[in-house]
């Protein structure tokens, strides 16, 4: 008897819908136990017993924490990986937050993992892998968000990682090396205000960025005996800020620039002249041409500030992550389901451009991916005013729209699948990949 894919699709609603609680369980878990990047140990251990429940044979520890669990198809044509994000933000004030680390799931990454064990039930309760040609891969990625610069810098002088970011690390480490096509979805804000209609979005683009350290180094003196025999790494720095907002008349609007420093270190005694003030920066926009002609200026800025004062200034450039332009082919499947799963009213395929980044955009960069958008938070990510109200949609929507655009590309011979691979223009190959964006800092040096 030929088995029909619409067939296929309800089963995988089915068996989504019957481990709801298992579902909302690990999700809820998670959220109540936020870890931040590079250190989601409880998080990893959660996914690695789902995957032991479910003998799902896995790699763990990729990036410290990262794992890749490997579900077979009829015949192993393409590899489809659903990506979920192991870490969390830190939002002291949110009253879910951890009271001694501060952190807290308000960038909704709880869900993404709930979505890819609602797939790993879909596909293992039922029978629909036997219907599929090719396997597919569960990866529950550390360190997303691009946080804590100096803890993971030293991470890399230790050997520990190479990059910041967990997908960059997980490329870096060949966990995508047999990997065709990604899939991701993140939850968004989609219960803010009642006229707002729309719950989710097949993809957007957005933002890429480089991070900066900077730190300048001063003299110290009395502040207020001899300020004249110190040199001032704070004003030192003001100056260059002042320098950088300087050159924001000439940021384009087409090219979404935005360079946000924080000081994290402004001194170390009110009456003693500062000298070694720490600043963390990002400096974002939709293209890399316009990101590397933004870095410059900024650069230039920060040496400007430090010559002003005679202070010393050095700034350590690192690869952020790519901007994100969404597979249109893949788009196009998502879109489909989405409709389905939720009406065609409240989805669009095309969300705005957002000016976030993800590390998704470094694997969108060396073979098709799409985040899509799926909704069921309220308020401000990253902010204490977040709150997860929908998790019907936010857990149970993710898992089914990941799944049934599994079953679209792998069925009927992996059809879709292959055109889509065939059709796709890499930014870069991999090894490109790492000798370009990896060592992208070497070039403000
Ligand atoms: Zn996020």
């Amino acid at each position: 008897m030929k088995i029909e894919k619409e067939e296929l699709k309800k089963k995988a609603i089915e068996a989504i819908d019957k481990r709801r609680d298992e579902i909302f369980s690990i999700g809820d878990s998670i959220y109540n136990e936020p870890e931040l990047g590079y250190k989601e140990f409880k998080t990893a251990e959660k996914v690695k017993q789902v995957f032991e429940a479910m003998g799902i044979p896995y790699e763990e520890k990729i990036g410290i924490t990262g794992l890749k669990g490997v579900i077979k198809g009829k015949q192993a044509k393409y590899n489809v990986a659903v990506m979920g994000e192991l870490d969390s933000v830190i939002s002291p004030k949110h009253p879910d937050s951890d009271p001694i680390t501060g952190a807290a799931h308000c960038c909704g990454h709880n869900c993404m993992i709930a979505g890819i064990i609602g797939v790993v039930y879909a596909l293992k309760d039922t029978d629909i892998m036997e219907s599929l040609s090719g396997n597919v891969s569960i990866m529950a990625i550390p360190a997303e968000e691009f946080v804590e610069i100096g803890y993971r810098n030293e991470l890399i002088r230790k050997g520990e990682i190479s990059f910041l970011g967990g997908k960059q690390e997980f490329i870096k480490l060949g966990a995508f090396d047999d990997v065709d096509i990604a899939l991701m979805q993140h939850t968004f804000s989609s219960e803010n205000e009642e006229t707002n209609t729309i719950k989710a979005a097949a993809g957007n683009s957005s933002n890429g960025f480089i991070g900066q350290e900077i730190q300048f180094i001063g003299k110290e003196s009395h502040a207020g005996d001899a300020p004249h025999a110190g040199v001032n790494a704070l004003n030192a720095a003001t100056i260059a800020i002042t320098a950088i907002n300087a050159h924001r008349e000439t940021f384009r609007e087409k090219d979404y620039i935005r360079v946000h420093p924080i000081i994290t270190r402004g001194g170390d005694l009110v009456n003693v002249i500062p000298a070694d003030v720490r600043l963390e920066n990002y400096i974002r926009g939709s293209n890399i041409e316009a990101i590397l002609s933004a870095t410059k200026k900024v650069t230039r800025s920060w040496h400007a500030g430090a010559d002003a004062m005679g202070a010393k200034c050095i700034v350590n450039s690192l690869p952020g992550y790519l901007p994100v332009v969404p597979n249109k082919g893949l788009q196009e499947i998502m879109y489909q389901n989405l409709k389905q799963l939720i009406g065609e009213e409240k989805v669009i395929k095309n969300a705005e451009h957002t000016c976030g980044s993800s590390d998704v955009g470094d694997v969108a960069s060396i073979i098709p991916t799409i985040q899509a958008r799926i909704g069921g938070a309220a308020g401000n990510f990253h902010s204490d005013d977040y709150r997860l109200v929908d998790k019907e949609l936010a857990y149970l929507g993710a898992a089914k729209a990941l799944t049934l655009s599994i079953i679209d590309l792998l069925f009927d011979d992996a059809k879709e699948a292959e055109s889509i691979v065939k059709d796709f223009e890499p930014v870069y190959t991999k090894e490109a990949y790492l000798e370009n964006w990896g060592n992208i800092g070497d070039k403000f040096r």
